[in-house]
């Protein structure tokens, strides 16, 4: 199996088939030379604990029948390497790639005006993602930032403003950002919702962790917008992030949904051909070993643990297909040779593939870099970087 992205989906989904399905083999491809996807550049620097999951991902990755193969994005984009050179070497394939794209709001200035930054490039450029390592945000001019949005990240956000980066900088966070944040002139941090408090997606957890906060006072909320039995109220999710198609699907005819913005598929993992009607059970056909799990299966919402599940749900389908004398991918004739038959085409598009033991080599050097002053690891900001540790 060929899976693409190694974030939670990716990792959980390999971890249960592998269990399940006995000398399965899964090649798992990953844009960056780093893997872990959002629980590396995503997961707050200060929520160490959040990154446990890691552990088991190593373990599955320790696994003679997994491999890595980082450092490649799959898409049609100049230096990727094309969807279907995979298709022919693989008996299934599994999309597992997140979201890659800000949620736009529409609002006029959105890009133009100075000082206005995604959720997704200012958490990047604090966690190091390469992407926005040179973002640069300007927090000297204003005592004032504003957050639109009231979801957790939201609160990730206001919490590294206004934590004091004395304490920061014992954290996995860049030390470029902590050299900005060090300058900051931020003294208030609204978190702006267009309802009311009770419709704030963020959790209490999240809120009390800034209430300890020695130098940081809370306004209070007017009570009259807090109804009596808050017991029953449901959580509200928001999205800040979107996914989108990869660019072959529509030659391929691999569907995705626009205005969802997920693959479509039966709840199950299984991608699904009609997109018209993907929700009817009856009408909906399965492409043969196609699958799907995480933020591109159910929309990008939910935590490390929903993912868990999803991949988990996914994971059961494939085994149960495969037990289940489903077609899969090249049910004729196909070679599964996996990334044997893949890195010939790889080379020739210039790729240069990353393997785990390359990428233990990346961790060993930011972890005694981080050593030096006294952090769990410094990370490299660049690819350039990450690679020119395996020269
Ligand atoms: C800012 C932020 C903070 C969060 N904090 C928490 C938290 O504290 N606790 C918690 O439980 N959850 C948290 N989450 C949610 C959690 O990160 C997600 O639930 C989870 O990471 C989703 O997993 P995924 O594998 O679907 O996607 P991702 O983690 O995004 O993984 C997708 C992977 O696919 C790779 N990829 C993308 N395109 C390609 C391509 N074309 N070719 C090859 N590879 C590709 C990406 O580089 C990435 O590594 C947070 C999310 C965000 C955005």
């Amino acid at each position: 199996m060929a899976v693409i992205g190694s974030g939670p989906a990716g990792f959980y989904t390999a971890y249960k088939v592998m269990s399940k399905i006995e000398n399965s083999i899964v090649d798992m491809y990953e844009q960056l030379p780093v893997p872990f996807g959002l629980v590396r550049f995503g997961v707050a620097p200060d929520h160490p604990e959040v990154k446990n999951c890691q552990d088991k991902f190593e373990e599955v990755a320790e696994s003679p029948r997994f491999n890595f193969v980082g450092n490649i994005s799959i898409g049609n984009q100049a230096g990727a390497l094309p969807l279907r050179t995979l298709l022919p070497h693989y008996d299934a394939i599994l999309f597992a790639y997140g979201a890659s794209k800000d949620r736009a709001l529409g609002i006029e200035g959105e890009d133009s005006l100075k000082g206005i930054y995604s959720a997704r490039a200012f958490v990047g450029w604090y966690n190091g993602l390469p992407e926005y390592s040179d973002l640069a945000p300007d927090l000297t001019t204003g005592e004032e930032a504003v957050v639109i949005g009231q979801g957790n990240v939201a609160l990730d956000v206001a919490r590294i403003l206004l934590q004091d980066p004395e304490i920061l900088k014992e954290t996995d966070i860049t030390t470029n950002a902590i050299q900005t944040l060090r300058r900051s002139k931020v003294k208030r941090v609204r978190v702006v919702g267009r309802r009311g408090p009770m419709q704030g997606a963020f959790t209490i957890k999240e809120v009390r962790e800034m209430m300890k906060f020695p130098s940081v006072a809370f306004h209070s909320v007017d009570t009259s917008l807090i109804p009596e039995d808050v017991s029953k109220l449901p959580r509200p999710t928001k999205r800040i992030m979107e996914s989108e198609a990869l660019s072959e699907f529509s030659e391929l005819g691999i569907p995705f949904n626009d205005r969802s913005g997920i693959i479509p598929n039966d709840h199950l993992g299984r991608i699904v051909n009609d997109a018209a009607d993907w929700t009817d059970e009856k009408r909906a056909r399965h492409l043969p070993g196609m699958y799907c799990a995480g933020w591109v299966k159910r929309g990008p919402t939910g935590v490390i643990a929903s993912t868990m599940d999803d991949a988990f749900s996914t994971a059961d389908s494939i085994a149960m297909d495969w037990y289940g004398k489903v077609p899969f991918l090249n049910a004729e004739g196909g070679d599964s040779l996996g990334w044997d038959g893949v890195k010939d085409e790889a080379e020739k598009q210039g790729c240069r593939r990353v393997s785990w033991e390359d990428w233990k080599k990346i961790d060993r050097v930011e972890r005694s870099e981080g050593q030096k002053s006294g952090k769990a690891r410094e990370k490299f900001t660049k690819v350039e970087d990450m690679l020119a540790v395996l020269d």
